[in-house]
């Protein structure tokens, strides 16, 4: 594209390209290529709305339950509407014939960008060009460009552009579409529109504010009808830029009362500043976060476009000013999932924004600290003590899980709610690594302290002791195996419930030594006593462990080794088998040693020190031949762990399988949404997998194991508040930790203690013997 009004796009690496109108494929596109800043999600919608579009604009955070049966995100209105008819034809490409049609998200700039060259029933030709973007920068201000040209003839363009505050809410199995909102103030303040509108249940209200400027040669002016005419003579630019504010009663400092002023405010001065410059903020924005959150493969093509695409939406999703929302499962992108915020966060994205936006991190984690007491009446209401979160959580916090939901053959079944309790281990985990990684200890002792302490006071109430077998259980629980439900001691739930337990103690212990007032404050507000804490390591120790058997393949249950096994149906791309269609219903898997994600196998990488190597290799094994991989979830951790074992053919295709979730829509189903936790696990393989990086109480470690198809990696971390820049290949690690020349860090590679000094480039290669040395 090559067109003064608008920017020009990166080079191939970093777009992600629509290269025809496909129809069908309409609703997928629209998700791939949604845009965002963490504020909102926006589907890729085309501006004229073609027959089966699906407009989503979804606010973090915003939810609303009214005609459902639990909240959902809200779909709200659309502002990117603009249709244009030229000479009385629709240009529309589910109306009008395309000569072509060319759209890109360029992942660099954050931008999407467009052009399609329609052609009239008479031949004439209409080049309909645009951009638009919502910036990374000032998240409530967005603009979008529409630039058209006749290329035959002088031609009359009849522009019609507004906010559309008639879209709905999806139907779901049980329910149909639905609106959460209704239109409450529509009015024209000089050159500018605003329209707000207000949710049924909360009484949220969402304020856009928008201008249009329509420019013809050197004369621009401001447009408030939502339809209008323009002349545009042959080969004649018109420039339509759209600028809008938007605001919800959601917002920070935002009320019904100053809602309108400030959102028509923030237009004005959007207005002033005009397109270029926040054009160029946005970008620079993007261009500072990729600095650090980049990763580059020594490879070509195509799996660095699908990594930088998962990071591009991980991006778009992260907001370190709003403690009170986190990412539901399909992101900002769609409804499937209604939004609702699963373990999917705390294992599966978190990391990455742990090591790389740790503020976006720690207000992720806030959303769980300020969503502690709903969680305090889950564990109180089943007799517990501590916090339950719950499986799916949205905006208060209490459990959202929906009662029916559709199985992998599409019956219709009743969920099973509030047994995956690991949910609040995930939780305390994600607090200690957070901990682990940015040692923020203001975090710890405000919140995350608390946090720590109320799931581990969970799980002392909730195990049992079996006084007959001498060990504490877990009963009656379903882990992240979900194909198996009410099962006693989840190997997984045991053992992260375990390691809950202990970091919290050592937490406390530590805090207590430097802050001992802050403490006794905490301990006297949770009433939780000395006394109590006491016992604590004691209950750790002796939660059932699974039996050492000689194989060393540990019980993903008490009782899974009986359950009948059936050989994996035939693997097909990337390794991820179909269905056992004939072998066993969907019905009866649970009948089976089928297994639907990795559950074990988490275990093996999330507490690397717990497990030998004989240990991990026996269960990956063991679990890789059982495993279906039917949740997006899972194969990024067979691939993180079968580049451990050396298995790095297998994990090459796993890590394929991963990168390609949703940008070769792997699962069918990435119309409904983006799976986020997908997203997250691409940078997982690529650091924890193929960099062979582990965090255990004690240290940071990397072992390299890089896949034959990829010849080397380089990434950024940020690490206790410095970045730590890392480089990798076969035999060969390099680190830059980028730190004041007194300061210093130790990593560990392949068992051994490097010193980092602030601003020194170490490097270690592999010698012969498998040794690692320091390069002089
Ligand atoms: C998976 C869960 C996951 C959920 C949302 C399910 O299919 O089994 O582990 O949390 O999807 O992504
Ligand atoms: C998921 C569950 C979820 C249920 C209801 C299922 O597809 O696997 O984790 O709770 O849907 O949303």
């Amino acid at each position: 594209m090559n067109n003064r009004f608008l920017p020009e796009l990166s080079n191939s690496e970093w777009l992600v390209e629509e290269r025809s109108w496909k129809p069908a494929e309409q609703a997928l596109i629209e998700s791939v290529l949604t845009l965002g800043n963490g504020y909102l999600g926006s589907r890729a919608i085309l501006e004229e709305l073609p027959q089966g579009s699906t407009p989503g604009t979804y606010f973090a955070g915003l939810y609303d339950a009214r005609n459902t049966q639990v909240t959902e995100i809200v779909n709200a209105p659309n502002p990117v509407v603009f249709r244009v008819r030229a000479d009385d034809e629709q240009l529309d490409l589910s109306k009008m014939r395309a000569v072509s049609h060319y759209r890109a998200l360029d992942m660099r700039q954050g931008i999407l960008a467009r052009k399609t060259v329609f052609a009239g029933k008479g031949g004439k030709r209409f080049v309909f060009e645009s951009v638009r973007f919502f910036s990374l920068c000032e998240k409530h201000v967005a603009a979008m460009r529409v630039v058209v040209t006749p290329l035959d003839g002088p031609a009359t363009l009849e522009v019609e552009s507004h906010v559309d505050d008639s879209v709905t809410n999806k139907g779901t199995l049980t329910e149909g579409d639905k609106m959460h909102f209704i239109t409450k103030e529509k009015c024209s303040a000089g050159k500018t529109n605003y329209l707000s509108d207000i949710t049924f249940e909360h009484g949220h209200i969402l304020a856009y504010a928008t201008q249009m400027r329509v420019r013809k040669g050197k004369s621009e002016t401001a447009q408030t009808r939502e339809k209008f005419t323009v002349r545009a003579g042959r080969n004649q630019t018109v420039c339509f830029t759209k600028y809008f504010a938007v605001n919800t009663t959601r917002d920070c400092g935002i009320t019904s009362k100053n809602i309108k002023t400030k959102t028509i405010g923030l237009l004005k001065s959007a207005v002033n500043k005009g397109f270029d410059r926040i054009l160029a903020e946005h970008q620079d924005a993007w261009r500072r976060g990729w600095e650090i959150s980049d990763v580059r493969l020594d490879c070509a093509g195509e799996p660095q476009r699908a990594l930088r695409f998962n990071i591009y939406h991980l991006r778009i999703l992260a907001n370190p000013d709003d403690e009170q929302s986190s990412v539901g499962a399909r992101a900002l992108s769609a409804e499937h999932y209604k939004g609702h915020i699963f373990w999917d966060m705390e294992l599966f994205m978190l990391p990455f924004y742990i090591y790389t936006d740790p503020a976006a991190a720690r207000s992720f984690l806030m959303y769980r600290y300020n969503r502690l007491e709903p969680a305090r009446k889950i564990a109180a209401d089943r007799g517990y003590k501590g916090a339950q979160f719950p499986w799916e959580s949205a905006d208060k916090g209490v459990e959202v899980t929906p009662r029916h939901t559709m199985d992998l053959d599409g019956r219709v079944v009743r969920t099973i709610i509030g047994e995956e309790e690991h949910i609040v281990c995930d939780a305390g985990y994600a607090v200690w690594h957070y901990y682990f990684a940015t040692r923020d200890r203001n975090f710890m002792l405000k919140y995350g302290l608390e946090m720590l302490l109320e799931t581990a006071r969970f799980w002392i109430s909730r195990v049992r002791y079996n006084s007959r077998k001498r060990y504490y259980e877990i009963n009656g629980v379903m882990g992240c195996d979900e194909f198996h439900a009410n099962t006693n001691n989840n190997a997984f739930t045991n053992g992260m419930a375990r390691f809950n337990i202990l970091t919290a103690r050592e937490c406390l212990k530590e805090f207590e030594k430097t802050n001992p007032d802050t403490v006794r404050q905490l301990l006297k507000k949770i009433c939780l006593t000395p006394g109590a804490i006491a016992k604590w390591r004691r209950v750790a120790d002796i939660i059932k462990k699974p039996p050492k058997r000689k194989d060393r393949v540990i019980e993903e249950f008490d009782g899974f080794f009986k359950l009948k096994y059936i050989k994996l149906p035939k693997r097909q791309r990337y390794y991820l088998p179909g269905l056992p269609k004939k072998d066993v219903s969907v019905k009866d898997l649970c009948k089976t040693q089928f297994v639907k994600q990795g559950d074990t196998v988490i275990l093996l990488y999330l507490l690397p020190d717990d497990f030998d190597i004989q240990t991990k290799k026996a269960n990956y094994y063991f679990y890789d031949a059982r495993t279906l991989h039917k949740s997006s979830l899972s194969p990024s951790i067979y691939a993180i762990m079968g580049a451990e074992l050396g298995d790095l053919n297998k994990a090459y295709n796993y890590f394929l399988a991963c990168l390609y979730t949703d940008i070769h829509d792997l699962y069918g189903n990435t119309a409904g949404g983006l799976h986020a936790a997908s997203l997250g696990a691409a940078w997982q393989v690529a650091v924890n997998g193929f960099a062979g990086m582990r965090v255990s109480p004690d240290k940071i470690s990397f072992e390299p194991r890089i896949p034959d198809k990829i010849r080397g990696l380089r990434f950024a971390l940020k690490w206790r508040g410095k970045i730590l820049r890392v480089r990798v290949r076969k035999d060969y690690i390099s680190f830059l930790y980028e730190a004041g020349a007194n300061q210093s860090t130790e990593v560990c590679v392949c068992g051994q203690p490097v010193m980092l000094k602030g601003g020194d480039i170490v490097s270690l290669t592999k010698t012969r013997g498998n040794k690692w040395q320091i390069k002089k």
